[in-house]
């Protein structure tokens, strides 16, 4: 028998998450060597389906890199035959004992000690039913027992502490690791590398040499049928109070003690708390509509989508920290959907050289010749430095070019293959919670965005509308102007 064993549920086995992401990730890292000689995988829903039916579900899933094609075939084969399913209802801690002790069985032929990980694949309003079936049906008894919860961690500051409530009746904080996916992006993991490892930023990050920062997210396409979801939560519930914001705390923590997790988290809530809750003057929120050619539809013509929704598709918030590194900095965040490219990237734009001697050559738009960083986040990702150059030749001519690092050519295709559910799910198997959210974090950040989301609920804002494949509203632009910031990606 090997030293112990581990077991991996995934609750709402039969749903599009598990499909998507989890159960591919599973693969990939069993078919790295990642999980231990001995491991069971469990899906567990409502759908009646036998191991066979549910084998057949997610082979469908899994892929063979090319990276990985060498035995992918028979790998394959072995990591179905240790899958299997159990239907059961999530409400019926009846269910999840029977799930437990079919666990405790087939965990007996392989260790003495069983380690549990339950990822919660399902919708928000049955996590704590989820959690109490875990805690009183089917923990381990001889190993320890984790369980991954996925986003949306509520909707406010009030239904995010009831449901860290009742998470917490039920589970230790310990326990629980709460998703973003986000932190598991390689340029975002890096984050914590470019700055505490690096002499040239440190000495600059800060109020004193760094003019604004400006998070931005931007995808191509709209909610294309899955607007039943979208329009409960919108786009600044769905993108900006989580995975940016969380970008931004790790971008401008203090140095943590270590790099032990609790250490790092402490950091960012430190950042969060320093914050003040965003207003309605700093905000601008949108809507798309149809596109200028009338073929791209607008969000409303989506049938999942409410008649008359009011739902934000598209946000600008300004943000600021009021503490001795970052007063005076503006933070702008801006994330929509359906619009002209698909990206996301931070963008750090530092304070002109005073007493420029080369200004008569740079001409009069400050702006435009200060050095940025920007770190694109997805897709291809990259980083560079934005930064006044001679054009080699006779005369002097200075121009604005780019100490550049894409991680594709320097790293090659197969470094980024590694997903970021991968990443996570490997994390949690190795109990490291530096990626997850810890529940004072969660609060904090709710903290910053409740306000501004009542009184867009309360009011009935209007969304500026703006065309699908645009740039979005106008108002972005003057709510940056506001700031004396002009959007970078725009001038690219
Ligand atoms: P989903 O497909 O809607 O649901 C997962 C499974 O839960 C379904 O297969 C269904 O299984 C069960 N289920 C669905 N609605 C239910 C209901 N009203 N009551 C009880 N059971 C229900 O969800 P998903 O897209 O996989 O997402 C799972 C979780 O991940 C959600 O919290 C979601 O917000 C989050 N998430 C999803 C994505 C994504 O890309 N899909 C991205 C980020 C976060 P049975 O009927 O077989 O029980």
């Amino acid at each position: 028998k090997s030293e112990s064993t581990l077991s991996i549920v995934v609750v709402g086995a039969s749903g599009d998450l598990a499909k998507k992401k989890i159960f591919p990730a599973l693969f990939a890292l069993y078919y790295k060597g990642y999980f231990p000689e001995t491991f069971t995988i469990y899906g567990f829903a409502r759908t009646s389906m036998d191991d066979e039916e549910f084998r057949d579900l997610i082979s469908m899933t899994l892929l063979c890199r090319i990276d990985e094609a060498e035995n992918c075939g028979p790998k394959m084969d072995t990591f179905l035959d240790r899958c299997h399913y159990f239907s059961g209802q999530y409400d019926s801690v009846q269910s999840f004992t029977q799930l437990g002790a079919e666990l405790d069985a087939q965990e007996a032929m392989l260790s003495s000690t069983a380690n549990r990980i339950f990822y919660l694949s399902v919708p928000p309003n049955i996590f704590t039913n989820c959690a109490q079936g875990v805690s009183n049906g089917a923990s381990s008894k001889t190993g320890w027992s984790r369980v991954i919860v996925e986003k949306p961690f509520g909707r406010d500051t009030e239904s995010s502490r009831k449901l860290s409530n009742e998470l917490m009746e039920c589970l230790t904080e310990d326990q629980i690791y709460r998703i973003d996916h986000y932190l598991a992006k390689e340029l975002v993991d890096n984050l914590t590398v470019l700055r505490f490892s690096n002499l040239i930023f440190e000495p600059l990050w800060n109020r004193n040499h760094i003019r604004n920062v400006q998070i931005i997210f931007s995808e191509d396409f709209g909610t294309e049928g899955r607007g039943g979801y979208f329009d409960n939560y919108g786009i600044i519930r769905d993108i900006m109070q989580n995975h940016l914001l969380q970008v931004l705390a790790i971008l401008c923590m203090e140095p943590p003690v270590s790099l032990d997790a609790e250490h790092i988290r402490d950091e960012k809530v430190k950042v969060l708390q320093s914050m003040k809750p965003i207003t309605m003057d700093d905000t601008v929120i949108g809507q798309y509509k149809k596109d200028r050619t009338g073929k791209l539809p607008s969000y409303l013509d989506d049938d999942t989508v409410p008649k008359g929704s009011l739902c934000p598709t598209f946000a600008a918030v300004a943000l600021h920290i009021k503490n001795a590194r970052w007063d005076g900095v503006p933070f702008l965040m801006k994330a929509g959907k359906a619009l002209e490219k698909r990206e996301a990237q931070i963008r750090v734009q530092f304070r002109h050289v005073p007493g420029n001697l080369y200004q008569s050559k740079l001409g009069t738009d400050l702006e435009g010749v200060t050095n940025e960083l920007v770190i694109r986040i997805q897709p291809d990702e990259a980083m560079y430095l934005r930064l006044n150059n001679k054009v080699p030749g006779l005369g002097m001519r200075i121009d604005r070019t780019k100490l550049d690092l894409s991680y594709h050519q320097e790293y090659g295709e197969e470094s980024m293959s590694a997903g970021a559910y991968e990443r996570l799910i490997l994390d949690v198997m190795q109990g490291d919670k530096r990626m997850f959210i810890r529940s004072d974090e969660l609060d904090a950040a709710w903290e910053l965005f409740t306000p501004l989301l009542h009184h867009l609920d309360e009011a009935k804002a209007q969304p500026e509308l703006y065309p699908y494949g645009s740039r979005g509203p106008i108002g972005a632009h003057y709510l940056a102007s506001k700031y004396g910031v002009r959007w970078g990606d725009a001038q690219e």
